[in-house]
Protein backbone atom coordinates (compact mmCIF):
# COMPACT_ATOMS: atom_id res chain seq x y z
CA UNK A 1 0.00 0.00 0.00
CA UNK A 2 1.81 3.07 -1.37
CA UNK A 3 0.49 5.43 1.49
CA UNK A 4 0.40 3.39 4.55
CA UNK A 5 0.90 5.57 7.57
CA UNK A 6 3.19 4.33 10.60
CA UNK A 7 0.18 3.97 12.58
CA UNK A 8 -3.23 5.31 12.85
CA UNK A 9 -2.73 8.45 15.38
CA UNK A 10 -0.64 10.74 15.77
CA UNK A 11 -0.65 11.29 19.80
CA UNK A 12 1.47 13.13 22.21
CA UNK A 13 4.03 13.49 19.42
CA UNK A 14 4.08 9.61 18.50
CA UNK A 15 1.91 7.62 16.37
CA UNK A 16 -0.32 5.27 17.93
CA UNK A 17 -2.29 2.12 16.29
CA UNK A 18 -5.73 1.07 18.15
CA UNK A 19 -5.72 -2.35 16.76
CA UNK A 20 -9.29 -3.18 18.28
CA UNK A 21 -10.92 -0.20 16.85
CA UNK A 22 -13.06 -0.83 13.64
CA UNK A 23 -10.90 -1.24 10.47
CA UNK A 24 -11.39 0.89 7.67
CA UNK A 25 -9.53 1.84 4.34
CA UNK A 26 -8.58 4.61 2.49
CA UNK A 27 -8.67 4.14 -1.60
CA UNK A 28 -7.43 6.19 -4.39
CA UNK A 29 -10.70 7.30 -6.29
CA UNK A 30 -9.08 6.83 -9.87
CA UNK A 31 -8.32 3.43 -9.64
CA UNK A 32 -10.19 2.13 -6.22
CA UNK A 33 -6.78 1.17 -5.90
CA UNK A 34 -6.13 0.66 -1.45
CA UNK A 35 -3.60 2.66 -0.49
CA UNK A 36 -3.93 2.63 3.11
CA UNK A 37 -5.56 0.34 6.04
CA UNK A 38 -5.95 1.77 9.34
CA UNK A 39 -7.99 1.83 12.60
CA UNK A 40 -10.86 3.88 14.31
CA UNK A 41 -9.84 5.16 17.31
CA UNK A 42 -11.30 3.54 20.63
CA UNK A 43 -12.52 5.44 23.59
CA UNK A 44 -9.28 4.62 25.45
CA UNK A 45 -7.31 6.45 22.44
CA UNK A 46 -9.56 9.35 22.13
CA UNK A 47 -8.93 9.60 25.90
CA UNK A 48 -5.73 8.98 25.66
CA UNK A 49 -5.32 12.18 22.71
CA UNK A 50 -7.43 14.67 25.38
CA UNK A 51 -4.83 13.37 28.01
CA UNK A 52 -2.11 14.53 26.48
CA UNK A 53 -3.70 17.51 25.01
CA UNK A 54 -4.84 18.63 28.13
CA UNK A 55 -1.25 18.10 30.15
CA UNK A 56 0.67 19.62 27.26
CA UNK A 57 -1.42 23.12 26.45
CA UNK A 58 -0.53 24.55 29.93
CA UNK A 59 3.03 24.11 28.33
CA UNK A 60 1.78 25.59 25.22
CA UNK A 61 -0.52 28.76 27.07
CA UNK A 62 2.91 29.16 28.61
CA UNK A 63 5.30 29.75 25.96
CA UNK A 64 5.67 33.75 24.93
CA UNK A 65 3.49 34.22 22.11
CA UNK A 66 6.75 35.17 20.07
CA UNK A 67 7.66 31.71 20.62
CA UNK A 68 4.65 30.38 19.48
CA UNK A 69 4.29 32.28 16.24
CA UNK A 70 7.79 31.00 15.35
CA UNK A 71 6.82 27.33 15.83
CA UNK A 72 3.82 27.98 13.32
CA UNK A 73 6.04 30.09 11.03
CA UNK A 74 8.33 27.10 11.19
CA UNK A 75 5.50 24.21 10.26
CA UNK A 76 4.48 26.84 7.48
CA UNK A 77 7.97 26.46 5.95
CA UNK A 78 8.20 22.69 5.78
CA UNK A 79 4.53 22.71 4.41
CA UNK A 80 5.87 24.68 1.70
CA UNK A 81 9.44 22.76 1.46
CA UNK A 82 7.23 18.87 1.32
CA UNK A 83 4.25 20.47 -1.11
CA UNK A 84 4.98 18.48 -4.11
CA UNK A 85 4.82 15.20 -1.37
CA UNK A 86 1.82 16.21 0.69
CA UNK A 87 0.21 17.24 -2.95
CA UNK A 88 0.85 13.89 -4.02
CA UNK A 89 -0.80 11.67 -1.02
CA UNK A 90 -3.84 14.75 -1.03
CA UNK A 91 -4.30 13.59 -4.37
CA UNK A 92 -3.92 9.86 -3.73
CA UNK A 93 -6.04 10.38 -0.94
CA UNK A 94 -9.12 12.60 -2.62
CA UNK A 95 -8.49 12.15 -5.90
CA UNK A 96 -8.27 15.87 -6.77
CA UNK A 97 -5.62 16.52 -9.84
CA UNK A 98 -2.22 17.50 -8.72
CA UNK A 99 -2.27 20.86 -10.23
CA UNK A 100 -5.16 21.87 -7.48
CA UNK A 101 -3.29 19.91 -4.70
CA UNK A 102 -0.51 21.93 -5.66
CA UNK A 103 -1.17 24.92 -5.23
CA UNK A 104 -5.04 24.99 -3.04
CA UNK A 105 -3.79 22.79 -0.20
CA UNK A 106 -1.07 22.48 1.75
CA UNK A 107 -0.27 25.58 0.25
CA UNK A 108 -3.03 27.17 1.40
CA UNK A 109 -2.21 25.42 5.01
CA UNK A 110 1.06 27.15 5.25
CA UNK A 111 -0.61 30.70 4.25
CA UNK A 112 -2.99 30.12 7.41
CA UNK A 113 -0.11 29.09 9.62
CA UNK A 114 2.07 31.96 8.66
CA UNK A 115 -0.99 34.20 9.17
CA UNK A 116 -1.86 33.08 12.30
CA UNK A 117 1.87 32.49 13.58
CA UNK A 118 2.17 36.37 12.78
CA UNK A 119 -1.04 36.91 15.15
CA UNK A 120 0.44 35.11 18.05
CA UNK A 121 2.21 38.86 19.23
CA UNK A 122 -0.64 40.89 18.79
CA UNK A 123 -3.30 39.42 20.76
CA UNK A 124 -3.70 41.79 23.35
CA UNK A 125 -6.17 42.98 26.14
CA UNK A 126 -7.52 46.45 26.32
CA UNK A 127 -7.48 49.21 29.09
CA UNK A 128 -10.45 50.49 30.34
CA UNK A 129 -10.16 53.68 32.33
CA UNK A 130 -13.05 53.91 35.28
CA UNK A 131 -11.88 56.96 36.82
CA UNK A 132 -9.11 56.37 39.25
CA UNK A 133 -9.71 52.90 39.35
CA UNK A 134 -9.30 50.99 35.62
CA UNK A 135 -9.77 47.20 34.33
CA UNK A 136 -8.21 45.62 32.14
CA UNK A 137 -9.49 42.69 29.38
CA UNK A 138 -6.85 39.58 29.33
CA UNK A 139 -7.57 37.58 26.16
CA UNK A 140 -7.18 33.71 27.09
CA UNK A 141 -6.96 30.29 25.58
CA UNK A 142 -10.24 28.13 25.89
CA UNK A 143 -7.97 24.92 26.51
CA UNK A 144 -8.74 21.71 24.65
CA UNK A 145 -10.37 22.12 21.15
CA UNK A 146 -11.49 19.59 19.18
CA UNK A 147 -11.66 19.99 15.17
CA UNK A 148 -13.32 17.39 13.38
CA UNK A 149 -12.64 17.53 9.19
CA UNK A 150 -15.09 16.92 5.51
CA UNK A 151 -12.95 15.29 3.10
CA UNK A 152 -12.65 17.51 0.55
CA UNK A 153 -10.00 19.90 1.51
CA UNK A 154 -8.07 17.78 4.06
CA UNK A 155 -5.16 19.18 5.14
CA UNK A 156 -6.39 22.53 4.72
CA UNK A 157 -9.46 21.90 7.03
CA UNK A 158 -6.80 20.15 9.67
CA UNK A 159 -4.75 23.85 9.23
CA UNK A 160 -7.88 26.08 9.54
CA UNK A 161 -8.55 24.60 12.70
CA UNK A 162 -5.16 24.08 13.87
CA UNK A 163 -3.25 27.55 13.21
CA UNK A 164 -5.55 29.69 14.86
CA UNK A 165 -6.51 27.31 17.69
CA UNK A 166 -2.45 27.06 18.72
CA UNK A 167 -2.17 31.19 17.78
CA UNK A 168 -3.87 31.20 20.62
CA UNK A 169 -2.44 28.82 23.32
CA UNK A 170 -5.00 26.53 22.74
CA UNK A 171 -4.53 22.39 22.22
CA UNK A 172 -6.32 20.79 19.40
CA UNK A 173 -7.03 16.90 18.88
CA UNK A 174 -7.97 16.61 14.99
CA UNK A 175 -10.40 13.97 13.57
CA UNK A 176 -9.98 13.88 9.83
CA UNK A 177 -12.82 12.73 7.75
CA UNK A 178 -12.13 8.56 7.37
CA UNK A 179 -12.60 8.79 3.60
CA UNK A 180 -9.25 11.19 3.81
CA UNK A 181 -7.19 10.15 7.23
CA UNK A 182 -3.57 10.73 5.80
CA UNK A 183 -2.84 14.00 4.92
CA UNK A 184 -3.47 15.07 8.66
CA UNK A 185 -0.72 12.76 9.97
CA UNK A 186 1.82 14.57 8.34
CA UNK A 187 1.07 17.92 9.60
CA UNK A 188 0.93 16.48 12.89
CA UNK A 189 4.71 15.21 11.78
CA UNK A 190 5.60 18.56 10.80
CA UNK A 191 4.01 20.46 13.95
CA UNK A 192 6.69 18.20 15.84
CA UNK A 193 9.45 18.73 13.24
CA UNK A 194 8.80 22.67 13.58
CA UNK A 195 9.51 22.27 17.46
CA UNK A 196 5.40 22.07 18.51
CA UNK A 197 5.29 20.44 22.08
CA UNK A 198 4.28 17.00 21.95
CA UNK A 199 0.67 16.76 22.37
CA UNK A 200 -0.17 20.51 21.21
CA UNK A 201 -1.53 19.08 18.10
CA UNK A 202 -3.14 15.48 17.75
CA UNK A 203 -4.66 13.39 15.21
CA UNK A 204 -6.88 10.55 15.73
CA UNK A 205 -8.92 8.20 13.80
CA UNK A 206 -12.58 7.54 12.78
CA UNK A 207 -16.11 7.70 12.36
CA UNK A 208 -18.63 9.76 13.86
CA UNK A 209 -18.65 8.19 16.94
CA UNK A 210 -15.28 9.29 17.48
CA UNK A 211 -16.30 12.59 16.63
CA UNK A 212 -18.76 12.61 19.14
CA UNK A 213 -17.07 11.28 22.07
CA UNK A 214 -14.47 14.55 21.29
CA UNK A 215 -17.79 16.56 21.46
CA UNK A 216 -19.16 15.34 24.42
CA UNK A 217 -15.88 14.64 26.47
CA UNK A 218 -15.85 16.92 29.79
CA UNK A 219 -12.13 18.21 28.95
CA UNK A 220 -12.84 19.50 25.36
CA UNK A 221 -13.60 23.14 25.50
CA UNK A 222 -14.71 23.69 22.01
CA UNK A 223 -15.59 22.08 19.30
CA UNK A 224 -14.62 23.32 15.34
CA UNK A 225 -16.83 21.32 12.53
CA UNK A 226 -16.36 21.19 8.93
CA UNK A 227 -19.38 18.94 7.84
CA UNK A 228 -22.39 18.71 5.92
CA UNK A 229 -25.97 20.72 7.94
CA UNK A 230 -26.88 17.49 8.84
CA UNK A 231 -23.91 16.54 10.51
CA UNK A 232 -24.01 20.53 11.73
CA UNK A 233 -27.04 19.86 13.52
CA UNK A 234 -26.04 16.40 15.52
CA UNK A 235 -22.88 18.37 16.60
CA UNK A 236 -24.30 21.56 17.68
CA UNK A 237 -26.92 19.38 19.79
CA UNK A 238 -24.47 17.45 21.68
CA UNK A 239 -22.16 20.22 21.86
CA UNK A 240 -24.91 22.43 23.44
CA UNK A 241 -26.22 19.49 25.90
CA UNK A 242 -22.43 19.90 27.39
CA UNK A 243 -22.09 23.69 27.22
CA UNK A 244 -19.08 24.10 24.55
CA UNK A 245 -18.32 26.71 21.99
CA UNK A 246 -18.61 25.51 18.77
CA UNK A 247 -17.68 26.70 15.40
CA UNK A 248 -19.68 25.04 12.34
CA UNK A 249 -18.51 25.66 9.02
CA UNK A 250 -21.06 23.84 7.23
CA UNK A 251 -23.09 23.20 3.80
CA UNK A 252 -24.28 25.52 0.98
CA UNK A 253 -26.44 26.24 -2.80
CA UNK A 254 -24.99 29.82 -2.95
CA UNK A 255 -26.03 31.88 -5.69
CA UNK A 256 -24.40 33.73 -8.49
CA UNK A 257 -25.79 36.41 -10.11
CA UNK A 258 -25.22 37.50 -13.44
CA UNK A 259 -26.53 40.64 -14.96
CA UNK A 260 -26.85 41.78 -18.31
CA UNK A 261 -23.98 43.95 -18.26
CA UNK A 262 -21.30 41.60 -17.20
CA UNK A 263 -18.08 40.47 -18.58
CA UNK A 264 -19.67 37.14 -19.77
CA UNK A 265 -16.47 35.88 -20.43
CA UNK A 266 -15.14 36.19 -16.94
CA UNK A 267 -18.43 35.19 -15.55
CA UNK A 268 -18.62 31.96 -17.23
CA UNK A 269 -14.94 31.79 -15.68
CA UNK A 270 -16.41 31.80 -12.48
CA UNK A 271 -19.59 29.87 -13.19
CA UNK A 272 -16.72 27.60 -14.20
CA UNK A 273 -14.42 27.49 -10.68
CA UNK A 274 -17.95 27.61 -8.84
CA UNK A 275 -18.73 24.14 -9.72
CA UNK A 276 -16.42 22.10 -10.92
CA UNK A 277 -13.25 22.90 -9.30
CA UNK A 278 -12.33 19.84 -7.24
CA UNK A 279 -14.81 18.48 -9.04
CA UNK A 280 -17.66 19.72 -7.32
CA UNK A 281 -17.01 19.15 -3.99
CA UNK A 282 -16.48 22.42 -2.56
CA UNK A 283 -18.51 24.13 0.26
CA UNK A 284 -19.01 27.42 -0.84
CA UNK A 285 -19.75 26.34 -4.63
CA UNK A 286 -22.29 28.93 -6.66
CA UNK A 287 -24.59 25.81 -7.88
CA UNK A 288 -27.51 28.29 -8.59
CA UNK A 289 -26.31 30.34 -11.25
CA UNK A 290 -28.63 33.20 -12.15
CA UNK A 291 -28.18 34.58 -15.57
CA UNK A 292 -30.39 37.18 -16.95
CA UNK A 293 -32.60 36.17 -19.66
CA UNK A 294 -30.79 38.86 -22.41
CA UNK A 295 -27.38 37.18 -21.72
CA UNK A 296 -28.54 33.74 -20.80
CA UNK A 297 -28.02 31.86 -24.13
CA UNK A 298 -24.62 33.75 -24.41
CA UNK A 299 -23.31 32.69 -21.68
CA UNK A 300 -24.70 29.02 -21.87
CA UNK A 301 -22.86 28.42 -25.47
CA UNK A 302 -19.64 29.79 -24.13
CA UNK A 303 -19.91 27.73 -20.74
CA UNK A 304 -20.69 24.74 -22.82
CA UNK A 305 -18.13 25.39 -25.43
CA UNK A 306 -15.31 25.71 -22.88
CA UNK A 307 -16.60 23.04 -20.40
CA UNK A 308 -15.88 21.09 -23.44
CA UNK A 309 -12.31 21.87 -22.85
CA UNK A 310 -12.26 20.13 -18.87
CA UNK A 311 -9.39 17.52 -19.48
CA UNK A 312 -10.32 14.21 -17.45
CA UNK A 313 -7.39 11.79 -16.86
CA UNK A 314 -4.88 11.10 -14.34
CA UNK A 315 -5.16 13.31 -11.58
CA UNK A 316 -1.01 12.69 -11.42
CA UNK A 317 -1.15 14.62 -14.67
CA UNK A 318 -0.75 18.27 -14.35
CA UNK A 319 -2.25 18.87 -17.59
CA UNK A 320 -5.53 17.18 -15.68
CA UNK A 321 -7.85 19.88 -14.72
CA UNK A 322 -11.76 17.32 -13.32
CA UNK A 323 -10.31 14.20 -11.22
CA UNK A 324 -12.86 11.72 -9.83
CA UNK A 325 -15.14 12.16 -6.82
CA UNK A 326 -13.90 10.66 -4.09
CA UNK A 327 -15.79 7.92 -3.52
CA UNK A 328 -18.71 5.26 -4.85
CA UNK A 329 -21.00 6.97 -2.28
CA UNK A 330 -20.24 10.29 -3.78
CA UNK A 331 -19.83 9.21 -7.48
CA UNK A 332 -23.95 7.06 -6.84
CA UNK A 333 -25.22 10.41 -4.68
CA UNK A 334 -24.49 12.78 -7.76
CA UNK A 335 -25.25 10.34 -10.92
CA UNK A 336 -28.34 9.87 -9.17
CA UNK A 337 -29.04 13.77 -9.03
CA UNK A 338 -27.84 13.92 -12.57
CA UNK A 339 -30.78 11.45 -13.44
CA UNK A 340 -32.99 13.57 -11.01
CA UNK A 341 -32.06 17.27 -12.74
CA UNK A 342 -33.53 15.13 -16.17
CA UNK A 343 -36.96 13.73 -14.77
CA UNK A 344 -37.31 16.80 -13.52
CA UNK A 345 -37.42 18.40 -16.97
CA UNK A 346 -34.33 20.69 -16.73
CA UNK A 347 -32.41 21.22 -19.82
CA UNK A 348 -29.41 19.11 -20.30
CA UNK A 349 -26.55 21.88 -22.04
CA UNK A 350 -23.52 19.13 -21.09
CA UNK A 351 -22.70 16.09 -19.22
CA UNK A 352 -25.35 14.11 -17.35
CA UNK A 353 -23.65 11.03 -17.00
CA UNK A 354 -20.68 9.17 -15.76
CA UNK A 355 -17.12 9.89 -17.66
CA UNK A 356 -14.84 6.81 -19.35
CA UNK A 357 -11.24 7.70 -18.50
CA UNK A 358 -9.77 4.68 -21.17
CA UNK A 359 -6.56 4.36 -18.48
CA UNK A 360 -8.80 4.35 -15.25
CA UNK A 361 -11.60 2.39 -15.98
CA UNK A 362 -12.60 1.91 -12.28
CA UNK A 363 -12.51 5.49 -11.12
CA UNK A 364 -15.48 7.83 -9.65
CA UNK A 365 -15.40 10.00 -13.03
CA UNK A 366 -18.61 12.12 -13.74
CA UNK A 367 -18.87 14.84 -16.28
CA UNK A 368 -19.27 18.62 -15.35
CA UNK A 369 -22.67 18.80 -16.29
CA UNK A 370 -25.13 22.13 -16.74
CA UNK A 371 -28.71 22.27 -16.42
CA UNK A 372 -30.27 25.44 -17.34
CA UNK A 373 -33.99 26.62 -17.34
CA UNK A 374 -33.79 25.10 -13.87
CA UNK A 375 -36.74 26.24 -12.02
CA UNK A 376 -36.29 27.50 -8.11
CA UNK A 377 -38.29 24.45 -6.44
CA UNK A 378 -36.10 21.82 -8.46
CA UNK A 379 -34.44 19.12 -6.16
CA UNK A 380 -31.06 20.16 -8.17
CA UNK A 381 -31.80 23.76 -7.42
CA UNK A 382 -32.33 23.46 -3.77
CA UNK A 383 -30.22 20.53 -2.43
CA UNK A 384 -26.74 20.24 -2.11
CA UNK A 385 -24.97 18.30 -4.62
CA UNK A 386 -21.21 18.40 -4.28
CA UNK A 387 -20.07 17.32 -7.36
CA UNK A 388 -19.84 19.32 -10.54
CA UNK A 389 -23.05 19.84 -11.48
CA UNK A 390 -24.53 23.08 -12.67
CA UNK A 391 -27.96 24.85 -12.30
CA UNK A 392 -28.77 27.60 -14.64
CA UNK A 393 -31.23 29.97 -13.75
CA UNK A 394 -33.06 32.83 -15.42
CA UNK A 395 -34.45 36.31 -13.97
CA UNK A 396 -35.08 39.42 -15.30
CA UNK A 397 -36.01 41.63 -12.04
CA UNK A 398 -33.01 42.44 -9.42
CA UNK A 399 -35.13 42.43 -6.45
CA UNK A 400 -36.98 39.83 -7.97
CA UNK A 401 -33.19 37.48 -8.15
CA UNK A 402 -32.35 39.08 -4.99
CA UNK A 403 -35.66 37.16 -3.37
CA UNK A 404 -35.16 34.04 -5.05
CA UNK A 405 -31.34 33.88 -4.51
CA UNK A 406 -32.48 34.44 -0.32
CA UNK A 407 -35.23 31.66 -0.71
CA UNK A 408 -32.83 29.09 0.81
CA UNK A 409 -32.25 27.51 4.29
CA UNK A 410 -28.74 27.58 3.58
CA UNK A 411 -26.25 30.44 3.89
CA UNK A 412 -22.86 30.14 3.42
CA UNK A 413 -21.47 31.93 0.26
CA UNK A 414 -22.72 34.56 -2.85
CA UNK A 415 -21.52 36.30 -6.02
CA UNK A 416 -22.59 39.16 -8.07
CA UNK A 417 -21.27 39.76 -11.71
CA UNK A 418 -22.40 43.59 -12.79
CA UNK A 419 -19.85 46.00 -14.23
CA UNK A 420 -22.45 48.68 -12.42
CA UNK A 421 -20.67 49.54 -8.77
CA UNK A 422 -23.79 50.61 -6.95
CA UNK A 423 -25.80 47.41 -7.90
CA UNK A 424 -23.13 45.32 -7.00
CA UNK A 425 -23.20 46.43 -3.20
CA UNK A 426 -26.77 47.37 -3.17
CA UNK A 427 -27.24 43.48 -4.12
CA UNK A 428 -24.34 42.13 -2.01
CA UNK A 429 -25.86 44.23 0.89
CA UNK A 430 -29.12 42.30 0.58
CA UNK A 431 -27.69 38.19 -0.17
CA UNK A 432 -28.07 36.75 3.11
CA UNK A 433 -24.14 34.76 2.89
CA UNK A 434 -21.25 34.92 5.29
CA UNK A 435 -18.51 35.47 2.46
CA UNK A 436 -19.90 37.36 -0.73
CA UNK A 437 -17.57 38.25 -3.97
CA UNK A 438 -17.98 41.02 -6.72
CA UNK A 439 -16.52 39.85 -10.21
CA UNK A 440 -15.11 36.51 -9.29
CA UNK A 441 -16.08 33.14 -7.11
CA UNK A 442 -14.60 31.20 -4.68
CA UNK A 443 -11.12 32.94 -3.80
CA UNK A 444 -10.73 32.38 0.33
CA UNK A 445 -7.73 34.40 1.21
CA UNK A 446 -6.79 33.60 4.88
CA UNK A 447 -6.76 37.16 5.95
CA UNK A 448 -10.77 37.51 5.12
CA UNK A 449 -13.08 35.32 7.53
CA UNK A 450 -14.90 32.62 6.12
CA UNK A 451 -18.61 30.95 7.50
CA UNK A 452 -21.66 30.89 6.62
CA UNK A 453 -25.29 32.51 7.50
CA UNK A 454 -28.24 30.61 8.50
CA UNK A 455 -27.86 26.78 8.72
CA UNK A 456 -24.86 27.26 6.79
CA UNK A 457 -22.99 27.55 10.02
CA UNK A 458 -22.09 29.43 13.09
CA UNK A 459 -18.64 31.04 14.05
CA UNK A 460 -15.98 32.14 11.57
CA UNK A 461 -12.95 30.79 10.85
CA UNK A 462 -9.76 32.79 9.22
CA UNK A 463 -9.20 36.42 9.24
CA UNK A 464 -8.71 38.26 12.99
CA UNK A 465 -12.64 37.44 13.52
CA UNK A 466 -11.52 33.52 13.69
CA UNK A 467 -9.82 34.45 17.24
CA UNK A 468 -12.98 35.61 18.75
CA UNK A 469 -13.84 31.65 18.56
CA UNK A 470 -10.93 30.06 19.66
CA UNK A 471 -9.66 32.29 22.46
CA UNK A 472 -12.06 33.87 25.83
CA UNK A 473 -11.69 37.42 27.04
CA UNK A 474 -11.01 37.87 30.64
CA UNK A 475 -12.19 40.89 32.59
CA UNK A 476 -10.49 42.28 35.76
CA UNK A 477 -11.10 45.07 37.66
CA UNK A 478 -8.36 46.87 39.40
CA UNK A 479 -9.35 48.77 42.92
CA UNK A 480 -7.08 51.86 43.49
CA UNK A 481 -8.74 53.76 45.98
CA UNK A 482 -10.80 51.95 49.22
CA UNK A 483 -13.71 49.27 49.38
CA UNK A 484 -17.02 50.49 50.87
CA UNK A 485 -19.79 48.19 52.33
CA UNK A 486 -23.09 49.04 53.77
CA UNK A 487 -22.00 47.78 57.24
P1 LIG B 1 -20.16 15.01 7.02
O1 LIG B 1 -21.07 15.98 7.64
O2 LIG B 1 -20.69 13.70 6.61
O3 LIG B 1 -18.93 14.71 8.01
C1 LIG B 1 -18.10 15.76 8.53
C2 LIG B 1 -17.27 15.19 9.66
O4 LIG B 1 -18.09 14.96 10.80
C3 LIG B 1 -16.61 13.86 9.33
O5 LIG B 1 -15.34 13.81 9.94
C4 LIG B 1 -17.58 12.88 9.98
O6 LIG B 1 -17.00 11.63 10.23
C5 LIG B 1 -17.93 13.61 11.25
N1 LIG B 1 -19.17 13.17 11.87
C6 LIG B 1 -20.23 12.54 11.30
N2 LIG B 1 -21.21 12.33 12.21
C7 LIG B 1 -20.77 12.85 13.39
C8 LIG B 1 -21.33 12.97 14.70
N3 LIG B 1 -22.55 12.51 14.99
N4 LIG B 1 -20.59 13.59 15.66
C9 LIG B 1 -19.37 14.09 15.37
N5 LIG B 1 -18.78 14.00 14.16
C10 LIG B 1 -19.48 13.40 13.16
O7 LIG B 1 -19.51 15.80 5.80
P2 LIG B 1 -18.59 15.24 4.64
O8 LIG B 1 -17.33 14.71 5.21
O9 LIG B 1 -19.42 14.37 3.76
O10 LIG B 1 -18.22 16.61 3.87
C11 LIG B 1 -19.07 17.21 2.97
C12 LIG B 1 -19.89 18.31 3.64
O11 LIG B 1 -19.02 19.23 4.28
C13 LIG B 1 -20.68 19.13 2.66
O12 LIG B 1 -21.97 19.37 3.16
C14 LIG B 1 -19.91 20.42 2.57
O13 LIG B 1 -20.69 21.52 2.18
C15 LIG B 1 -19.37 20.56 3.93
N6 LIG B 1 -18.20 21.42 3.93
C16 LIG B 1 -18.28 22.66 4.50
C17 LIG B 1 -17.21 23.53 4.44
C18 LIG B 1 -17.26 24.88 5.07
O14 LIG B 1 -16.20 25.43 5.40
N7 LIG B 1 -18.42 25.49 5.26
C19 LIG B 1 -15.96 23.15 3.76
C20 LIG B 1 -15.96 21.81 3.26
C21 LIG B 1 -17.06 20.99 3.33
P3 LIG B 1 -17.17 10.50 9.12
O15 LIG B 1 -16.54 11.01 7.87
O16 LIG B 1 -16.46 9.35 9.66
O17 LIG B 1 -18.65 10.29 8.97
Amino acid sequence: MRAQPKASHFINGTYVESPNGKAFQSIYPATTEVIAELHSADEATVDAAIAAAKEAQKVWAATDPITRGRVLLKAAELLRERNQELSELETLDTGKPIQETLVADAASGAECLEYFGGLTSTLTGEYIDLGGSFALTKREPLGVCAGIGAWNYPIQIACWKAAPALACGNALVFKPSEVTPLSALKLAEIMIEAGLPAGVFNVVQGFGDVGARLVSHDDVAKVSLTGSVPTGAKVAALAGEHLKKTTMELGGKSPLIIFDDADIENAVSAAINANFYSTGQVCSNGTRVFVHTTIKEAFLARLAERTGNAVLGDPMDEATSIGPLVSKAQFDKVLGYMKIGADEGARLICGGDRASVASLPEGYFVQPTVFADVKDDMRIATEEIFGPVMSVLDFDDEADVIARANDTAFGLAAGVFTKDIQRAHRVIDQLQAGTCWINTYNLTPVAMPFGGYKKSGMGRENGHAAIEYYSQIKSVYVEMGDVEAAF
